[in-house]
């Protein structure tokens, strides 16, 4: 069992850990599929994708006698295939600043997130601002001030309560001044009043604009994945209060549920840019869709 993995995933669970000499070979019916849908379905696919994924495997295949590490292949590349055409990091431009915004729930990892990537921009040589344009949480503000000195980078502040598109126009001046290459901004992620949020994400974007008519060049939308299927309603709340164009799916370190993940590529095709692993710095990886598949089938 040399290639047995200390933390079995799905199919591990009720397959066995795979120990490939001892092989069982099963036929592929139709109770085996609604066990391996209802396992997908526990790690957080949703209905409608483990049965595509399902589907997809029996194709061609009923009846057929499979061991379980040909099951656990044939499930790796269905999931793998979903994935594939989302694996994208996000795309820089030559435009000076790029501005970035990043969007999402409070607690889901915007602040950590955005450390974590001015880190990566400073080592790729690219200069960074931080905007912390979520001026309603000091806290938020002052973790947002310990991640911009872990990563080099300043971070711009605003008086607890002002505005925060001021405070992305004040940025959008310093950065342009510094001629740096990337402008992240923070936004606040209250999801009890999304009128209000609404128009403030709004605001912020209308006076980017004004500087920078091709701006925001992204928007991240910051999730946290061990939040199950609520990250689905997460994106299509999201989506509807600002122009979502990447996703960063955080503490993926610490659930067997990254299931959502696939649901998510599935249902919306978003890109994934990136990866949260861990609270450190380098805990943000590029999404693999082949590593992520094998550890969610293993
Ligand atoms: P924000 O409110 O959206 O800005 O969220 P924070 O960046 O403050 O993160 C909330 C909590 O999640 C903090 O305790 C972070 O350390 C933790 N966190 C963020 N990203 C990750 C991750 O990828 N893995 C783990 N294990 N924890 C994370």
């Amino acid at each position: 069992a040399a290639e047995a993995s200390p933390k079995p995933g799905l199919l591990g669970r009720i397959l066995g850990r795979g120990e490939a000499k001892t092989v069982v070979r099963r036929a592929l019916d139709d109770e085996m599929l609604e066990q391996l849908e209802e396992l997908l379905i526990t790690a957080d696919m949703g209905v409608d994708t483990a049965l595509r994924v399902t589907a997809n495997m029996a194709e061609g295949r009923m009846g057929k006698r499979l061991s379980t590490q040909e099951i656990k292949g044939l499930m790796a590349s269905e999931v793998a295939a979903i994935m594939e055409p989302v694996a994208k990091p996000m795309p820089l431009y030559p435009k000076k600043p790029q501005v970035v915004l990043v969007v999402g729930v409070n607690g889901s990892g915007k602040t950590t997130t955005i450390g974590k990537l001015a880190s990566q921009f400073r080592a790729a040589g690219k200069s960074v601002v931080i905007a912390a344009g979520d001026t309603f949480r000091a806290a938020a503000v002052e973790q947002l001030q310990v991640w911009g000195d872990r990563a080099g980078v300043p971070v711009l502040t605003a008086p607890e309560g002002s505005d925060p598109a001021s405070l992305a126009f004040d940025a959008m001046s310093k950065a342009e001044a510094d001629g740096a290459d990337l402008l992240m901004i923070d936004t606040a992620g209250r999801l009890q009043n999304r009128a209000d949020l609404m128009e403030e994400l709004a605001k912020i974007v209308r006076v980017i604009r004004k500087k920078d008519p091709s701006a925001p060049h992204n928007t991240l939308l910051v999730l946290d994945a061990t939040t199950g299927q609520n990250a689905i309603s997460q994106v299509e709340t999201f989506q509807k209060l600002a122009d979502v164009s990447g996703l960063v799916m955080t503490k993926l370190d610490g659930t067997a549920r990254g299931g959502v993940l696939v649901a998510l590529a599935d249902k919306f095709g978003l890109p994934i840019h990136a990866i949260g692993v861990g609270e450190q710095i380098d805990d943000l990886q590029a999404f693999d869709p082949e590593d992520f598949a094998r550890a969610l089938t293993g």
